[in-house]
Order: structure tokens, then sequence, then C-alpha cells
């Protein structure tokens, strides 16, 4: 089968396509057919060395959906010839096929694309967790997604929006922002304009938002920090350096700063995440968007697409 194989840490054109073995699934293993990989800022992260050492060579990759091609004989819940999603493996996702893990394979309704399915694991499972676990959101509170046109805001908007939440969401892009108002956000401004931030307290009559969903708090967290209600809760996403606040800010309004790292998630709140994304896909509240679709050859492409900015939804590999 090919495989994205990476040899050592390094910009994206470490990543090589290459011919690799079929693994063999072992007894609580599941072999998968990929039809689309769900391309995350962290397969960067892991590939330019940033999170920590690998064993050489290894496969990228954490999200993908396909069909079932094997199962091993201790699992199961699921059966040769199923549609799933999967977020995490055995063996990386950049691939024709991978092993699994019986937790990692999720059931694909009919009416979700494999594409879409590429794009459910690590976006949707971090906006669940975001504001389902590590804040409560609750409907009629003011919600302010900060960085929304990829692929965790998307979800959390559409997370948001099923709750009944209000949503004020971000993009950086005329078409970024266009998709937020289709997706149902009430108000939707460009992170890219300094002023954006007076247009939240006027739009909130200067009460501030009660739930902040960051992106990229390296940039922004100190003027979050300005258009908080009280008591309200910010929720560090992304971040990609460090930031200089104004303690002031959080005493004046008692205002939470959490943090969140969805593979940190317990197994039932694991359990609990992919249950709101079932829920959601079938009633239909659930629909990720793709942005772009690559051949699995062109991951080094996917890879300087995602960091670069200015696509709207996911970035897909097609194996
Ligand atoms: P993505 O699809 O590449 O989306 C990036 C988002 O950031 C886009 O909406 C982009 O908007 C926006 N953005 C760009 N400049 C911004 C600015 N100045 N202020 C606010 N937003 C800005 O990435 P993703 O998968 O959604 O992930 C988003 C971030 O969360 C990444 O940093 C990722 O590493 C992190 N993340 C963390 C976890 C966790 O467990 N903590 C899990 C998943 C992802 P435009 O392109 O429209 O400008």
């Amino acid at each position: 089968m090919k495989a994205i194989r990476i040899q050592e840490f390094g910009p994206p054109e470490v990543m090589r396509i290459e011919d690799v073995a079929l693994p063999v699934p072992s007894a609580d293993q599941i072999l998968i057919d990929i039809k689309a990989v769900g391309v995350n800022p962290v397969d960067t992260y892991i590939r330019a060395g940033l999170y920590g050492s690998r064993k050489f060579p290894y496969t990228s990759g954490i999200d993908a959906a396909g069909v079932v091609r094997q199962v091993g004989e201790a699992v199961g819940h699921v059966a040769v010839g199923q549609r799933i999603f999967i977020s995490g493996s055995v063996s990386g996702t950049y691939a024709e096929q991978c092993l699994c893990h019986g937790m990692q394979v999720h059931s694909l309704p009919d009416n979700i694309s494999f594409s879409q399915g590429a794009a459910l694991g690590v976006p949707y499972g971090t906006a669940y967790r975001a504001l389902f676990q590590r804040v409560h959101a609750a409907a009629g509170q003011m919600a302010f997604i900060h960085g929304a046109s990829g692929g965790v805001g998307l979800a959390a908007v559409q997370f948001a929006k099923a709750a009944g939440l209000k949503i004020i969401a971000t993009a950086g892009t005329e078409q970024g922002r266009q998709l937020l108002l289709e997706q149902g956000a009430d108000l939707v401004l460009d992170h890219h304009v300094p002023g954006h931030f007076d247009k939240v307290l006027d739009f909130t009559d200067g009460q501030g938002v009660d739930i902040l969903l960051e992106m990229l708090a390296n940039v922004n967290l100190g003027k979050d920090l300005t258009v908080m209600a009280k008591k309200g809760q910010v929720v560090i996403i992304g971040s990609r350096g460090p930031v200089q606040i104004d303690p002031r800010d959080i005493m004046s309004r008692e205002i939470s700063i959490l943090g969140t790292m969805s593979s940190l998630a317990s197994e039932a709140e694991k359990t609990q995440a992919y249950k709101a994304i079932e829920t959601g896909l079938t009633d239909g509240t659930l629909c990720p968007v793709i942005a772009q679709e690559l051949p699995l050859s062109e991951a080094a492409k996917a890879h300087h697409a995602i960091m670069e900015s200015a696509h709207c939804g996911k970035i897909v590999l097609i194996p």
C-alpha cells in the first residue's frame, strides 16, 4: 500500500509517498481502507518536531474516514464493509490503509461523505470539548468564536447553534465570512481588522461575551479579555507563541481563562463527545465543510496550505 512516510523532522517536503507492507490486524484491531484523510494543524507541528520525539520512519495523521476491510476476532462493534470515521490509529492515517483499535473507530452515517467524515475527529471532538466539557455552554449565552472559518471553528459554530447560543464569529476572508453567515452566526467580523473588538462590544450593548473560543491566543488574548462579560470564560484552543495580557482585565470582571487539549479527554468524555457528534450528524445540525481535496501524494502542499490560513473548512487528502 502507499503511505506518507517521515524519516526525519523538518519542513513539509520531508513527507514522501512510499510503498509499505499492508498491516495485519491483531485480535483487537481493525484494518481500514481509507477513502479520505483529515489534515490537522497538529500533524504539521508533529512533523516539524515541535511535539516531542518519534520513532522514525512514521506515517503521519490522526483523522480519516473509510471502510472496514478486516476485523480482529475480539472486536465486536464493527463489520467488514461498514462506513466509518476514525480519530487516532495504530499505524497513521496518511495512507491507503491503516490499523486501528476498536475505540478509535466510529460509524459514519450514509448522509456524510468520506471527506466530511475525515473532518470530524480532532475538529469536532475539540469543539465539543471546549464548549461542553471545559465550559458548560447553554442556550441564550453569547459565544465569540474567534477564528471560526477553519475545521475547529466551523464545528464550534454548528455545535453552538444547535445548543441555542448566540454567535459572534470571525474569518479573515470575505468567503469565510459569507460561509459563517450561512452557518447561522448572528454577527460576522474580520479578525484582521483591529476595530472588530469594538464591534463585539457594540453588538452586546457593552456587556461583552459569556464564552470566547480562541484559535490564535498569541495574537488575540490581551484584547479578548476586554470584550468578556462579568464571569465570562475564555477557552484557548490554539496558540502559536507567547502573549502579553493585563491581569486587571481578569480581576475586574472575574474572567476565567481555560485551556483545552483534545488528547487529554478521558474515555468517558470521548464517548460523550462521539455520541453528540453522531446525534448532530444524524439530525443534520452538524455538517462538515470541505475546503479542498488533494491527492495523498500532495501531503506537503496540504501542510503548506493549512499553515497559510484563508481556507474555509477542512483540507482533505484522497488516497
Ligand atoms: P484551521 O482549519 O487551519 O483554521 C485556522 C483558523 O484560524 C481559521 O479560522 C483562520 O481564519 C483563523 N485565524 C487566522 N488568523 C487569525 C487571527 N488573527 N485571529 C483569530 N483567528 C485567526 O485550523 P483548526 O483545525 O481550526 O485549528 C485552529 C487552531 O486550534 C490551530 O492553532 C490548531 O493547532 C488548534 N487546535 C487545538 C486543539 C486542542 O486540542 N487544543 C485541537 C485542534 C486544533 P482565516 O483563515 O479565515 O483567517
